[in-house]
């Protein structure tokens, strides 16, 4: 190796010069430490320093069977010395046939068409677009429009960040943005004081209702996170609302969008979220878990009705218009075929109900913490919700940023946590063991603590 230095102080100073970090006021990097990962193993990061880090969010909610896992590097050492890439339009390969065979065996029924994009918020655009264009070639051009629930997120590329409604991500973009129609969320968290979950459900149900009486003849599709709004700060409901939405979606002719980018393979507690409501939608968008989180791909599941309505001469006009040059791409298929292959092997789902009642158990105490509102969780998503007055539900000014209090006493103790906003959460990786859920829990309650003091 050449003599270049490549401690941790070392590699975060040469980044600085020339990286551009996502989601980061980089000015932050004045006095947030930047951390320099040399590599990983299980559900560990290890720093350029040999500090060692669990990745308690799964690095962005990707990772489902640890770092540099190996069963998926062998696959992937294996492919590309095979096949790296091709072109996607005119030619095929089997990692594309084969994942897309699977895909349709384990989704939701009814879902037999999937096409290939690389990354979620592009997954969410061919969604928008495939729905869009469906009812212009079945002679309906009249709808242009897009319902999304308050608090949702759905990536930041235009079309996405237009059915998105988290302000932090939106305010800012506003004026190049299309105009969702909001519904409200069902978000249990803020319901009315004794209403439970299913109740709020059962009410925003009746809300979607009378917006879909104005608005369903101008109106594509829906769009929903199931059961966990993510980046709105792990907002959860129940699954009545989707089984109401399916039934909505069908009485008044718009399609159904399921964006389980985040919430998919297995995350809930079943492989999609949906099961947990019998209904499959009308577009399921998969990414982020479905590589295991070691490439950038995506994938968007659909009916063959929706299918058909594309299907025609060429002169006809009629087919679907939305390419990306690494479409298909051979490495990403391998990594999630050797996913899904784990997903066959081994009781994974079986495995995660032990490790989420454990969690449940590890975080239970702090329902009764004074600055904490909430703690809610579904299947391997938990969330503690930290406030200023509890009773009142008030939280702390954003500007005095508690959660970023909890990320760097997390990293001074060997956890990644990384809070949305003052919403402490644990996505972690299927491969931790109870100690390391300990190890995580332990930490964001010291973290707390010092979070909301002062
Ligand atoms: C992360 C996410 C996206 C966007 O995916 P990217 O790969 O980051 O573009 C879309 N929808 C949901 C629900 C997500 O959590």
């Amino acid at each position: 190796m050449d003599d270049t230095p490549r401690s941790n102080a070392a590699l975060a100073a040469r980044d600085l010069r020339h990286v551009w970090h996502p989601c980061t006021q980089m000015h932050d990097h004045e006095r947030v430490p930047l951390v320099p990962i040399v590599r990983g193993e299980g559900a560990w990061l290890v720093d350029a320093d040999g500090r060692r880090y669990l990745d308690g969010i799964s690095s962005w909610w990707t990772n489902l069977f640890g770092h540099a896992n190996p069963r998926i590097a062998a696959a992937l050492a294996e492919q590309a010395r095979t096949l790296e890439h091709v072109i996607f339009a005119g030619f095929t390969h089997e990692p594309a046939i084969r994942l897309a065979e699977e895909l349709v065996r384990v989704a939701p029924p009814g879902l037999a068409r999937v096409f290939f994009a690389d990354n979620g918020s592009a997954a969410v655009e061919v969604a928008l677009k495939m729905s869009f264009h469906c009812w212009l070639n079945r002679g309906h051009g009249e709808k242009t429009r897009f319902v999304a629930l308050t608090g949702s997120y759905h990536g930041e590329t235009l079309g996405a960040l237009s059915v998105s409604d988290v302000a932090l991500y939106r305010r800012t973009y506003a004026p190049l943005l299309l105009t969702p129609i909001l519904a409200p969320s069902p978000d249990a968290y803020e319901g009315a004081p004794g209403e439970t979950p299913a109740q709020v459900a059962a009410r925003r149900l009746g809300e979607l209702r009378a917006l879909l009486e104005r608005h369903a003849h101008e109106v594509c599709a829906v769009i929903v996170e199931p059961l966990v709004q993510c980046a709105g700060g792990m907002r959860m409901h129940h699954p009545d609302y989707l089984a109401g939405l399916r039934r909505l979606c069908d009485e008044f002719g718009v399609h159904f969008i399921a964006d389980e980018i985040a919430v998919g393979f297995g995350r809930t507690g079943t492989l999609f979220a949906c099961e947990q409501a019998g209904v499959s939608p009308d577009f399921l968008c998969l990414s982020k878990g479905l590589t295991g989180g070691t490439l950038p791909l995506s994938a968007v599941l659909t009916t063959e009705p929706v299918y058909q309505a594309f299907y025609a001469e060429y002169s006809a006009g009629k087919a679907f218009l939305h390419s990306h040059s690494y479409t298909g791409n051979p490495l990403a298929c391998r990594a999630a075929l050797e996913t899904l292959a784990i997903f066959r092997d081994e009781p994974v789902l079986e495995r995660n109900r032990g490790l989420a009642a454990h969690l449940a158990r590890r975080l239970e105490p702090l329902r009764a913490h004074p600055h904490v509102a909430d703690v809610r969780q579904t299947g391997m998503i938990a969330a503690v919700e930290l406030v200023a007055d509890k009773a009142a539900r008030r939280p702390f000014p954003a500007a005095e940023r508690r959660g970023l209090r909890v990320y760097l006493h997390g990293l001074a103790h060997g956890a990644l946590l990384r809070p949305l906003g003052d919403v402490i959460y644990f996505m972690p990786p299927y491969v931790v063991d109870e100690g390391e859920l300990d190890h995580l829990v332990d930490t964001a309650v010291a973290g707390i603590a010092r979070a909301v003091a002062g």
